[in-house]
């Protein structure tokens, strides 16, 4: 049985002051959380984050993370620092790394494999453009985003990652995939890696991403292959974020 895990993606948002209001009211309503929860703070928070939620239920983790280990990177974050401070999870390939900052899939294979290394859970993103599903290629741009993680991680490695699939239509339009729709595609995801390694796919959190709110999460999360959430706007408000958790037990 896979636990639930729902992640909070703040994107660039945030304050020092506001975020502490923020981490409060989430903890304060953790006490009794059955689910897997955290939240992905901008990296200069990463340092707040670890000294306002060590010792709470609420896990911490970064929005992106360098596929290089050390050394002349300007601007780099590398996932050693994240470690260092504290944290849990980094995603990686999220859709607006990936159309923002032309992150091709063989930089986030090789970004989640950098995490890895340094003891973080990856959490690898996929997802198609509306036209990509319009085009009836949601299958073939998600498997290939997937693709290039399979081929650089072993069967160990691969065990150890979280999977988040985020259309990227749904991301901040309010448009969610239904339950189906979003069922379909996690089904396909956790198939492939099945084709690699049983283990790994039976084992593996895959998140749905995309306009989830807390009058949406419960049936999403009621679907056989999704195991969580990843949610950007709607983890932004304490009590939002608290039911999307509470959805998820
Ligand atoms: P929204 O929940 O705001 O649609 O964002 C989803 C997302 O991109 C999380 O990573």
């Amino acid at each position: 049985m896979r636990r639930k895990l729902v992640i909070g993606n703040w994107k660039m948002n945030g304050s020092r002051t506001g975020n502490t209001v923020l981490l409060s009211g989430i903890v304060a309503g953790l006490a009794s959380a059955k689910a897997d929860c955290a939240v992905c703070a901008p990296a200069p928070y990463l340092a707040q984050c670890q000294a306002e939620l060590t010792g709470t239920p609420l896990a911490w983790g970064a929005q992106d993370v360098s596929a290089h280990a050390s050394g002349a990177y300007t601007g780099e974050v590398a996932a050693s620092m994240l470690q260092d401070f504290g944290c849990r999870y980094a995603l990686v390939g999220h859709s607006e790394r990936r159309a923002y900052h032309g992150e091709s899939n063989a930089v986030v294979a090789q970004k989640a494999q950098a995490a890895l290394a340094a003891g973080l859970i990856p959490v690898v993103c996929v997802g198609e453009t509306l036209a990509e599903r319009e085009a009836g290629q949601t299958g073939a741009v998600v498997g290939a985003q997937l693709q290039a993680v399979l081929d650089l991680l072993d069967n160990a490695a691969l065990a150890k990652i979280v999977l988040a699939y985020e259309p990227v239509w749904a991301i901040g339009t309010g448009k969610t995939a239904t339950p189906a729709m979003a069922q379909e595609v996690h089904a396909l995801l956790r198939q492939q890696v099945a084709e690699r390694s049983a283990e790994a796919a039976s084992g593996m959190q895959i998140l749905y991403g995309g306009s989830m709110k807390p009058e949406n999460a419960g049936e999403l999360l009621a679907q056989a292959d999704i195991d969580g959430g990843l949610i950007g706007g709607a983890a932004l408000k304490a009590a939002d974020f608290l039911a999307i958790i509470r959805a998820a037990e």
